[in-house]
């Protein structure tokens, strides 16, 4: 059995916050979009990697939250019901401006007229230990690579897996919610800021925090997917039980671009080199922002990723409406259209 595409003007590959903003500005200029992401919810790496960090240079809030930010683009874009299909990657692009499609692992087809690549770092998994029987933990939600909801760890016995930057901000930010916090690294030396690192001193000499060095994650223990200790080993073999309630592991990120190899766009460096003026890639009617996008004087920041949507929005408008010339207006003047 074959499924009958969806057709759409504009597909957005990607629902980070560029994504988010691009669906947003299609809109404003009355063109249909999709959004396509390969996690199972919205928000890129805001809303996967640093939900509750808070973000200080995004205009006109002195702070928001990661999580924050994605739900006020998501209050932004509701007007317009934005169709989106989640937990689909796009494997396939092919087609020509005005006529491409899109297919993704689930085999599922779209059709559209111009195409934003929006996929960020791209579709990303956290780098898993080897650990016997890790997935049943995962399942349970007492082994977790990214922190979506701290209060869960209310009164909890955590281990902290990982000697960098998340490590360490988990492990301060979550030291006066948990019983207990075991910092866990294969050396006694962390990768961090000079002021994170003085805090975790601080931390650590007021027993908040224990740090557990040079040690490696060897074997879990618990029953029913309910996790109570975790096995740790020095490269000599000695090794310690910790008692826990939850393992938090902080390895990095692996990132796959792959699918985006095949695709016939020009790339360098992993990036997709655009012309400034439209966000058009080298491919014509496909067009990139967000982090996968590249030109002088690029930064890779949220704000640009907004500004960028806004560009290729304006970029796309004569493919889907050949015979219409824009006339740019304020939306103070245009106002939210009817969708
Ligand atoms: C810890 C941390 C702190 C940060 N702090 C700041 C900050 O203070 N200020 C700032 O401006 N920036 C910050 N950033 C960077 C910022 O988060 C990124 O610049 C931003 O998320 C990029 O947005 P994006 O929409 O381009 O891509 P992403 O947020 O990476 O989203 C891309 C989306 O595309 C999806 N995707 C990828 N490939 C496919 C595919 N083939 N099919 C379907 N979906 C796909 C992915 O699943 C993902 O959801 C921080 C990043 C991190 C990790």
């Amino acid at each position: 059995m074959t499924n009958s595409p969806i057709v759409t003007d504009v597909a957005i590959i990607g629902a980070g916050p560029a994504g988010l903003f691009a669906a947003f500005e299609c809109s404003m200029l009355k063109m249909r979009s999709l959004l396509i992401d390969a996690l199972d919810n919205v928000g890129g790496q805001c809303t996967a990697l640093y939900p509750e960090k808070p973000i200080y240079d995004i205009p006109a809030h002195p702070a928001i939250t990661a999580q924050e930010l994605i739900e006020s683009l998501e209050k932004q874009i509701k007007p317009f019901s934005i169709p989106r299909l989640l937990s689909h990657q796009i494997i396939e692009l092919k087609g020509e401006k005005g006529n491409f499609q899109l297919t993704t692992h689930k085999r599922l087809d779209i059709h559209a007229k111009a195409v934003i690549i929006a996929v960020g770092a791209g579709a990303f998994g956290p780098n898993r230990p080897p650990l016997d029987n890790i997935e049943v933990y995962e399942k349970t939600g007492h082994i977790q690579y990214y922190v979506r909801r701290s209060d869960q760890f209310i009164g909890k016995n955590i281990v902290i897996a990982g000697g960098g930057d998340s490590a360490i901000d988990w492990a301060l930010a979550l030291k006066d919610k948990a019983n207990h916090i075991d910092l866990i690294h294969r050396r006694d030396r962390f990768r961090a800021s000079p002021e994170s690192l003085s805090r975790l001193d601080a931390a650590i000499a007021e027993g908040k925090i224990q740090k557990i060095v040079p040690y490696q994650l060897k074997e879990l223990h618990g029953e029913n997917g309910i996790l109570q200790s975790v096995e740790v080993a020095t490269m000599d073999g000695e090794t310690k039980k910790l008692k826990t309630d939850y393992l938090l592991a902080f390895f990095g990120l692996s990132t796959d671009l792959g699918p985006l190899d095949k695709w016939n766009i020009e790339k360098t460096a992993g990036k997709i080199p655009v012309n400034p003026s439209n966000g058009e890639s080298s491919l014509p009617g496909v067009f990139a922002i967000g982090d996968i996008s590249i030109y002088p004087g690029k930064l890779k920041l949220i704000l640009q990723g907004f500004s960028e949507a806004a560009t290729v929005a304006h970029g796309i408008y004569p493919i889907i409406y050949p015979d219409t010339a824009l006339h740019f207006e304020y939306s103070t003047t245009q106002g939210v259209p009817n969708t």
